[in-house]
Order: structure tokens, then C-alpha cells, then sequence
């Protein structure tokens, strides 16, 4: 969340205030934390006014939403295979250097803080993307926020893969953090 926010005041004044920060928070997708498996002893009651804790305007608001399986024993005890922490301090760096590049002059600090308005043109979709774009938006009933934020992501998982355009497999992968699995099947 990167924005700057107005408060109108009563008597007639505007307070302008930075609203820069990073928000990181967790939650079990159900009261006993097993839902999606066969271990799970929730009701669907349950599970909806357990999920609803969470309102869906706050929910539109948080960028990227991931969702964490339970690990078998295997994949407990198995090597880790993951990219060091320096290979990945380079890509992070290599895409924000192709943001700097492609926002030199105009304002805009990174992908997150791209206008609304400025989203398609800025964004650079393939034509194919942008067809796959729209059809992820109708499937899925995306407000105005969330559409803009499918299209950020999607730009944002292009720099990491150092593509000028977003591809279809950008929307996907994309959707993927925007769009959630779980949380919104259990709506
Ligand atoms: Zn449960």
C-alpha cells in the first residue's frame, strides 16, 4: 500500500499524509486450520463466518495473497532446494531497475504505485495477454481495485522474468497471488 490519503476536515481544512507501508499478516483458513483436507471437522457455516472475520474491502486491498499447503513428512525432511537469498536480492534489483528505466520522469516509484488510469498504458500486455486479462477479470467479477492490481502483479512477475511484455502465463501466475484459491471458494 503506497499512497498518499486526504483527510477533509470538518471545518473546511485538508490534512495531506504519506501512507507508505508494508503490510504482512497470516491467518488459518478455517477455525481448526485444517480446511481443504479430509481432516477438516468445519462446517461450511463455520468456515464462512470464520473467513468473513476478514471483510472483502480489506481483503481487495492486500496486493498478494498466498496461500500456504501443509507439507507432507517427505517435503518436511527433504533438502532445501530453494534460491539462495542473494540470487534473489539480484532479480528483485534487476526488476526494479526495469521499473526505474520505465518510469524515469514520470512520478512513479514502481509497479504498486502505477495511477489507475495509467494501467493499460503502462502496463504493456501482448494482445493475447490483454485478451487473457479480461477473461480472468469477467471469470472472476473483479472490482476496478483488483483489476488494476491483477495487471501490477502481472507487471511486476514479467520484470522478475526480465520480459518487456506481460505474457498470458504473467496474468496466470498473477492471478494466482491476486485472486486467491480457498479464501474465495469458501464464499
Ligand atoms: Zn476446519
Amino acid at each position: 500500500m503506497n499512497q498518499e490519503r486526504s483527510i477533509s476536515l470538518e471545518w473546511g481544512g485538508t490534512i495531506k499524509y504519506p501512507a507508505r507501508f508494508t503490510l504482512v499478516a497470516a491467518m488459518n483458513p478455517c477455525p481448526c486450520g485444517y480446511y481443504g483436507t479430509d481432516l477438516c471437522k468445519c462446517d461450511e457455516r463455520q468456515v464462512k463466518k470464520y473467513q468473513g472475520k476478514i471483510s472483502g474491502p480489506i481483503l481487495d486491498r492486500i496486493d498478494l495473497q498466498v496461500e500456504m499447503s501443509r507439507l507432507s513428512t517427505d517435503e518436511r525432511f527433504a533438502e532445501n532446494e530453494s534460491e539462495s537469498s542473494s540470487a534473489i536480492r539480484c532479480k528483485v534489483e534487476d526488476a526494479r531497475q526495469r521499473q526505474s528505466v520505465r518510469f524515469q520522469g514520470a512520478g512513479i516509484l514502481h509497479n504498486a504505485a502505477i495511477p489507475g488510469g495509467l494501467v493499460r498504458e503502462l502496463c504493456k500486455f501482448s494482445n493475447d495477454a490483454f485478451a487473457h486479462y479480461r477473461i480472468k477479470i469477467e471469470q472472476n467479477v473483479l472490482s476496478t481495485r483488483s483489476m488494476d492490481r491483477l495487471a501490477k502483479v502481472a507487471r511486476t512477475v514479467a520484470d522478475l522474468e526480465a520480459s518487456d511484455e506481460i505474457g498470458s502465463e504473467h496474468i496466470d501466475k498473477a492471478a494466482s497471488f491476486v485472486i486467491g484459491g480457498l479464501l474465495r471458494e469458501a464464499f
